[in-house]
């Protein structure tokens, strides 16, 4: 299979709706993945529960298709070499560095009749110069974390919603939650509102260790915590609140 990791979710569902047992009906063993985020989640259900070895790559159509694909290691997307790759504030365009969260932007260098210069992507991501066990020695993109307008910027550095996610997502004892932004004393402050789905267990100590985790993913610090009542943060909310109000 060839496509999005949902397309092929919803042929699975569909399958599996008209009475297939998709494992043993289907030689369906390998997907590359493009055009979409693969959550952990999809992907360890491709794996072990429909036995299908996975991969992704990452492909913008502009520039000229797969810029990154991942290797067997499946850490990260090894860039190409067809390619300079950037990663770059959107706001001003300066290149940032390993690690640093900003704008995918792709110039081709394989094709000269494409004139095509510093490709602004839209998409959200970070790189890295660690070395690969596979060998390859091509940096790698870390993963593609959303697109420049579900990201805010604290104190200089991207927060992405799917990133926090990913780190409240980890601790069991957290319902709902929501990042507030705020800004007070010319400093940016970011406070973290919690649901609980049990309100006697030691916040303190969830705190800590929650923002422990939240800084080592996202790099930046966590100020405070609000514990607020279950039902306070709506279902369809939005996970960051941007308060900020610049004078
Ligand atoms: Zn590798």
């Amino acid at each position: 299979f060839v496509g999005t990791p949902s397309f092929l979710m919803t042929l699975i569902n569909r399958a599996e709706e008209m009475g297939h047992d998709v494992r043993r009906d289907f030689a369906l063993r390998r997907a590359w993945f493009t055009g979409e985020m693969l959550p952990d989640r999809l992907r360890r259900t491709m794996e072990e529960d429909y036995h299908i070895a996975t991969t992704q790559a990452y492909a913008v159509t502009e520039p000229g298709g797969a810029i990154a694909y991942e290797c067997c290691q499946k850490a990260g997307m090894h860039l190409m070499d067809e390619y300079v790759v950037e990663i770059v504030d959107p706001s001003t365009g300066r290149q940032l560095g390993p690690g640093e969260i900003g704008e995918v932007v792709v110039t081709p260098t394989h094709n000269e009749a494409w004139g095509l210069i510093r490709f602004g992507t839209g998409d959200l991501s970070s790189y890295t110069t660690e070395p690969c066990p596979c060998g390859r020695t091509a940096n790698r993109l870390v993963a593609i974390l959303g697109r420049t307008g579900d990201a805010v910027k604290v104190r200089g550095m991207f927060v992405v919603a799917k990133q926090a996610e990913q780190v409240v997502h980890s601790f069991e004892e957290v319902s709902q939650f929501q990042m507030v932004i705020g800004r007070r004393q010319q400093r940016d402050e970011l406070t973290m509102r919690v649901e609980l789905k049990d309100g006697a267990i030691d916040k303190q100590r969830l705190a800590e260790r929650m923002s422990e985790r939240f800084q080592s993913l996202c790099r930046v610090a966590i100020d405070g915590f609000e514990f607020v009542e279950s039902g306070s943060i709506p279902r369809d909310h939005q996970r960051i609140v941007d308060t900020r109000v610049w004078e």
